[in-house]
């Protein structure tokens, strides 16, 4: 996640927590939002969701939600 002096963007953590989305996917906010808690809930409206991921919690975006955990190389 990164913080911007105007509010916060939440990004995508890929399907598995560790690589980058391979869209590099942010959540689009709304302009009043301004707080992590007020984005992830723009972020639901569009298919966003947390997911816990080795014991930590981890946003994703529509397209990473439907992509399978791919196993540990
Ligand atoms: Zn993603």
């Amino acid at each position: 996640m990164t913080a911007r002096p105007t509010g916060v963007e939440v990004s995508c953590d890929g399907p598995t927590g560790r690589d980058d989305c391979p869209d590099s996917a942010a959540v689009a906010a709304s302009y009043a939002s301004r707080t992590a808690r007020q984005v992830r809930a723009d972020g639901r409206e569009t298919g966003w969701t947390r997911r816990r991921h080795d014991g930590r919690l981890i946003d994703l975006c529509p397209r990473c939600r439907t992509q399978p955990t791919p196993p540990t190389a």
